[in-house]
């Protein structure tokens, strides 16, 4: 039998929303809506450096200043609390030992540097050299399987050779990524002792039971890596929707740094939210 739709939102809480998060949020709940199903918010400040209650506090009221709701969440409770991601390492840590006893990660106490540096083989792609972590800098497998906690190291997903990941997505269409070519080894657990955002938003929206990701598409790439997580710890994935970017006058992708887009602002300059969700590119001349 089919489940019934469960989207959700995920902010991460180091800065104001813009209002290219409150597009993409906003299809989300259209999506969840039209669909017939639930809407789940997950606050992903995992990071306790960069992630502010402040902020956590102001995308939950600027998001409902512009109109989203949502069915569960950390100011509504719900069947899956907590829904700070915060709260929830131990299922995190329970994923690292799974990965870890199967085989799939490896320690990895390589710096940046040693990585650039070994990045710099001419056989790498050019796009990439700074993202492909080099094949001869991993260490044999089994590696670190004796482990009782990550410990102070980065772990690293040990990317299958010779596998295109390819899934439909139900707003490009058909994509697919080549591992060790687009992307390479990447980090699950980080050495300050926190989960990797691939390996938290896996276990999150497994465990939450989400069956539709909402996402921009600058996350194309990461939902490949995902689904070698999905794999992994043998859990079934979600479909994915990825969601053009919005940019500003000059073409730039929006970011925390375009302080007048952020809902916060254009609401103290008045603008409604009906107005902004009407608009055709929804930030044309707002910008100026
Ligand atoms: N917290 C992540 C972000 O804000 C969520 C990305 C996702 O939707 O998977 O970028």
């Amino acid at each position: 039998m089919k489940s019934p739709y469960r989207g959700r939102i995920a902010p991460t809480p180091t800065g104001y929303l813009h209002l290219g998060h409150a597009r993409t949020f906003w299809i989300a709940m259209e999506r969840a809506r039209e669909a017939g199903g639930q809407l789940v918010y997950r606050n992903e400040d995992l990071d306790p450096q960069r992630c502010k209650p402040k902020y956590t506090a102001a995308a939950l009221e600027d998001l409902r200043w512009f109109g989203c709701v949502w069915d569960e969440g950390p100011d509504v409770g719900g069947r899956f609390t907590p829904y700070h991601q915060s709260e929830r390492l131990p299922r995190f840590l329970d994923a690292w030992k799974h990965l870890k006893d199967a085989g799939y990660i490896y320690p990895c106490n390589k710096s940046r540097k040693d990585v650039a540096w070994a990045t710099q083989a001419p056989h790498n792609d050019e796009t990439n050299s700074d993202t492909i972590y080099p094949e001869h800098l991993r260490p044999p497998l089994g590696t670190g399987k004796v482990a009782q906690t990550p410990g102070h190291t980065n772990w690293r997903f040990r990317v299958p050779s010779d596998r295109r990941i390819a899934f439909d997505d139900r707003n490009l269409g058909p994509c697919a990524f080549d591992c060790l070519r687009d992307f390479g080894d990447f980090i699950v657990w980080r050495k300050d002792g926190l989960p990797a955002y691939e390996l938290a938003v896996v276990v999150d929206d497994a465990a939450m039971g989400i069956t539709e990701v909402v996402r921009g598409q600058d996350l194309l790439i990461s939902t490949a890596r995902q689904l070698l997580i999905y794999e992994a710890l043998g859990l079934h994935p979600p479909n994915f929707y990825h969601t053009p970017l919005l940019c500003d006058s000059s073409g730039q992708r929006l970011a925390k740094r375009h302080g007048s887009l952020s809902l916060r602002e254009l609401r103290v300059a008045g603008h409604t939210p009906q107005a902004l969700r009407t608009s055709d590119d929804w930030c044309s001349g707002l910008d100026n």
